[in-house]
């Protein structure tokens, strides 16, 4: 009897050991309790800008936004409402409502830059034209960030009239993080490792913004 007794009271102290180090790891990660809704840009029958060399802006947009996804959940303890997850077309005012429907803090679009220049590349993020505080501080962070990955020249944290800045409720945000018209950026955009990076400093730039 004793000894049913001392293992009741080990296995209760190893219980609560757990649930105090789970709670103790939640609680460190910096957007718990943040909720984002990643939009990646074009998909279907809509290809975004293309590189000389066939590789399209849908599909690296999809790759940074699903890695994004995965850096914002399992290092910022967010949880992140996607506008797709597959090469499927979606209007630009259903993933407007797909944002302002889920009650998400922060939104953000993930697209690449084209030019008729193959010369022509850089690093832009944007917010609406109206863009509150929350919106320009975000893009700001995020463009400081992502320069420092890119190493590309700063085309600026600017403003612009874009459908999805202009019609979510929440701050919101989309990078240009390079040019895929540039071949040689093209051949880098193939390469997963630098599509996470880029995904990477966006989180960075994200934490900076509203990290705890
Ligand atoms: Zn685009």
């Amino acid at each position: 009897m004793r000894k049913k007794k001392y293992l009741i009271f080990c296995l209760t102290t190893v219980a609560l050991l757990i649930v105090i180090q789970l709670t103790a790891a939640a609680a460190t990660k910096p957007l718990a309790g943040k909720k984002f809704v990643i939009d990646a840009g074009h998909g279907g029958w809509d290809p975004g800008a293309v590189g000389v060399n066939g590789l399209t802006e849908k599909q690296i947009n999809l790759r940074v936004a699903q890695y994004l996804r995965n850096c914002l959940t399992e290092y910022g303890g967010a949880t992140v409402v996607m506008t797709r997850v597959d090469d499927r077309y979606h209007s630009l005012s259903s993933r407007v409502v797909k944002a302002n429907t889920s009650g998400a803090d922060r939104f953000i679009s993930i697209h690449h830059n084209g030019s008729v220049n193959p010369a022509h590349n850089g690093t832009a993020v944007y917010s609406g034209t109206n863009a509150g505080w929350q919106s320009r501080d975000l893009r700001n962070k995020v463009q400081q960030s992502l320069l420092k990955m890119t190493k590309l020249r700063d085309l600026g944290a600017n403003s612009a009239n874009f459908y999805v800045l202009r019609h979510t409720k929440m701050p919101a945000i989309l990078t240009e993080a390079s040019f895929i018209t540039n071949p040689q950026e093209e051949q880098k955009l193939r390469n997963p490792e630098y599509l996470w990076r880029e995904a990477y400093y966006i989180y960075r730039g994200i934490v900076e913004h509203m990290g705890q």
